[in-house]
């Protein structure tokens, strides 16, 4: 790896949000010895570094191994072989892979590993809702803690979560913690004719949430041929007038089928639009992106340092009987995932 290599991925993209970006070869430069360490010590550890879309676009273009949204991520992390995972995306994240994959070290080295909606609810909230509503099957969106899982039948992601619904063989679910994924939830069960029971927990995402439906009017209007693509975490308002509603993968696998000619107004975090241009740019993009404070706080400088010095608190823990409840959570999705 090398200064212009970074580069040249770099300067395709327009949104962006690392700090000192004034001179971006210059950034790219200073950046090469942080980045040449990672790797040597990626090496000698035999670590494995896998990158939410989301984080910032020096770290995915550098020394991450994988790149992708947290359903693909977890099934890399499933699959590695290496016995440490630096798993740079929130906290939520790398206690899924440890749940998978508990003979293997899992750090997140990002300083604030939170994220909106997995701290909207806790484990206790589950379990009194379960007494509460016995009759009902609790399914709850990846974006939750481990504790959390584990007292759910199923989770589910944001690119599987309307069709494992629509499979499951009960009419009363209670889906947590994202209230618009569900309203989206509820509406695509009714657009395919399906009646269930839904009932939902009032949890959002702070990114997706504050996206403003009355750019899509405006921007049809400007753009003729305008495709809008968005992510379920956003308001219904938003999804039902979409070309496209998928996961971050989906929209990216979504822009590369449909080329580089439509222009895009895409509802999702910056680093989605960030990963289109640095691949398979140039595209005509209108409105703004937001950022997740969050996935933001990831930085080469925190890799190197639980790559190099990492504490006893940098390792993700899971309590061996939670990990076994929310592992049965986590494989319902897989089975159910993979059926046709
Ligand atoms: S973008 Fe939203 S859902 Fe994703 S980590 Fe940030 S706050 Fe959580």
């Amino acid at each position: 790896m090398n200064a212009d290599q970074l580069y040249s991925k770099l300067r395709k993209i327009r949104f962006e949000k690392s700090e000192n970006r004034e001179d971006l070869r210059q950034f790219c430069e200073e950046k090469m010895p942080l980045i040449n360490e990672i790797l040597d010590l990626k090496e000698q550890k035999g670590a494995v570094i896998l990158a939410h879309t989301y984080v910032p676009p020096e770290i995915i273009y550098s020394v991450a191994d994988h790149t992708g949204d947290s359903y693909g991520l977890s099934k890399n992390a499933r699959d590695a072989k290496s016995d440490l995972i630096v798993f740079a995306g929130v906290r939520f994240m790398g206690e899924t892979a440890k749940i998978l994959s508990p003979e293997k070290q899992v750090i997140v080295p990002a300083t604030d590993g939170g994220c909106s909606l997995a701290d909207s609810i806790t484990g206790e909230d589950v379990r009194r809702l379960k007494k509460e509503f016995p009759d009902y099957t609790f399914a709850c969106y990846i974006n939750t803690t481990v504790d959390v899982k584990a007292a759910c039948d199923v989770v589910v992601t944001s690119s599987n979560v309307y069709d494992i619904v629509a499979r499951m063989d009960t009419d009363k679910i209670y889906f947590v913690p994202d209230r618009l994924m569900g309203l989206n939830l509820i509406a695509d069960l009714e657009k395919r004719g399906i009646k269930k029971d839904i009932k939902l927990w009032d949890g959002t995402c702070y990114v997706h949430e504050e996206f403003d439906p009355a750019l899509i009017e405006s921007s049809r209007r400007m753009f003729p041929g305008l495709k809008i693509l968005s992510h379920p975490e956003c308001d219904p308002l938003i999804t039902n007038e979409s070309d496209f509603v998928g996961s971050t993968t989906q929209m990216y696998d979504y822009v590369v089928e449909n080329g580089n000619d439509p222009t895009y107004l895409v509802f999702s975090e910056c680093g989605l639009a960030s990963r289109l241009e640095a691949e398979k740019g140039p595209f005509d993009m209108v409105g703004s992106c937001m950022f997740c404070k969050y996935m933001k706080s990831n930085s080469l400088e925190n890799i190197l340092r639980v790559l190099r010095n990492p504490e006893p608190a940098d390792y993700i823990q899971v309590d061996d009987l939670i990990r076994e409840d929310a592992l049965k959570a986590l494989n319902r999705m897989f089975a159910e995932a993979e059926k046709k």
